[in-house]
């Protein structure tokens, strides 16, 4: 299917705009503006995850859960690359090449489990989805779906891949002769709101073809990954390489069949199934998904999301994460497809720069009054550096 055609099937989690002349207008502003990323680019990404799937490198994708417009300054996308860079690093000094993927630049939009939020007061307000959409304060004002955003989006996302460049440039002439300090950061995002996915779709003229052209990669989330809706038909119909994320109720019918639709036919390495199954369900789902896709399995490349199968809450009622519980999914990960003779490729991590406490070290800190006194995600608990460090280590010591 031509992607193009993705605006007239069902789709989940799409904000209601309730300004279609708005929307109309912010569509066809996004259609005639430049591409954020050249095709070439995405090629180049498609070109490192082939290695991956062989087993030569491992991808370290790391980021924000969502990426806030006041948080997408110049700086903040350089400290969000150097971050990546250093968790990198640590797999590179044992050893192992890696293809860094920010989880920025671009990463706005939110699919959420309920369409609406009960403030303390009783007050019934739109649930946040993400700066693309709507702010994140609590009030209805704010959290009006407001097309505009998506021109904001792009504007960030553009100064952000600026950002990113000069970065690269500056530390180039900075002769550090270190060649993994040069290495490139790619961009990814989920691929969520198609209202925007949709308009900056472009033209490969070198290769032909129809891209992507708001990030290198994109992925579609688990709760848009029905076989008969858009979001895969989007991804279908671009040449990206492309994410899609497994969580434990996958079957072994649709795996075939998001495989056979996203990777067949391309390159090696061009889907990359992104498991985010749980600690404690990982080994009882993913062995049957990877035996049933048979050699099929080699053809793509395999992340771990220790993240999202292992949300918690504190006594107190915080959102949270145990570091000892995000390593024992890893941990899994990195048996299950081994005894499949299957390449683990690495990680997708939700990850702050600064020195958060969203997430815990261990089970044992949730009883009690702890309160997470550092606590600045819009959205899902992150891992502060040291956090992720430690979660990279972890992976590295099981490859
Ligand atoms: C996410 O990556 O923030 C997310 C919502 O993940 P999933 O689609 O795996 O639930
Ligand atoms: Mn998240």
């Amino acid at each position: 299917m031509l992607p193009h055609a993705v605006l007239e099937i069902a789709a989940a989690h799409q904000p209601d705009w309730s300004a279609p002349e708005e929307l109309a207008a912010v569509r066809n502003e996004l259609r005639a503006r430049p591409p954020l990323v050249d095709a070439h680019s995405c090629y180049a990404l498609a070109g490192e995850l082939e290695f991956v799937a062989r087993g030569e490198a491992v991808v370290i994708q790391a980021g924000d859960c969502a990426e806030l417009f006041s948080d997408s300054a110049r700086h903040r996308v350089q400290a969000k690359a150097s971050q990546l860079h250093h968790l990198c690093e640590t797999a590179e000094s044992a050893g192992v090449p890696t293809v860094r993927i920010g989880r920025f630049a671009g990463q706005f939009a939110k699919p959420r489990s309920c369409a609406t939020e009960v403030l303390p007061d009783g007050t019934e307000i739109p649930v946040y989805r993400g700066d693309a959409v709507n702010g994140v304060s609590p009030t209805a004002a704010a959290r009006r779906a407001d097309p505009a955003r998506m021109l904001t989006a792009y504007d960030l996302t553009a100064k952000g891949l600026d950002a990113l460049f000069m970065r690269q440039l500056l530390l180039s002439e900075g002769g550090s002769g270190i060649s993994s300090m040069l290495a490139p950061t790619y961009i990814s995002h989920e691929a969520l709101l198609l209202d925007f996915e949709h308009a900056l779709l472009r033209q490969d003229q070198a290769r032909g073809g129809t891209y992507a052209s708001s990030a290198h990669m994109v992925w579609i989330g688990e709760r848009t990954r029905q076989l008969d809706h858009a979001h895969l038909a989007f991804a279908e119909g671009i040449t990206n390489p492309v994410g899609v994320k497994i969580g434990p109720n996958a079957t072994p019918e649709e795996l075939i069949a998001i495989v056979d639709r996203l990777a067949t036919g391309h390159r090696r390495g061009r889907l990359s199934l992104i498991v985010r199954m749980g600690a404690e369900k990982i080994a009882g789902r993913l062995p049957a998904l990877v035996a049933a896709l048979g050699t099929a399995a080699g053809q793509v490349t395999w992340l771990c999301d220790p993240m999202h199968g292992n949300t918690r809450k504190t006594a107190a009622g915080q959102k949270t994460r145990v570091v000892t519980e995000i390593q024992a999914e890893v941990g899994h990960f990195c048996r299950i497809l081994r005894e499949h003779g299957v390449h683990p490729g690495g990680l997708h991590l939700e990850v702050s720069p600064d020195p958060v406490t969203e997430c815990v070290g261990t089970a044992a800190e949730l009883t009690g009054a702890l309160e997470l006194d550092r606590y600045e995600s819009a959205c899902d608990p992150r891992l502060n550096p040291v956090q992720a460090q430690q979660v990279v280590r972890h992976f590295t010591r099981l490859l």
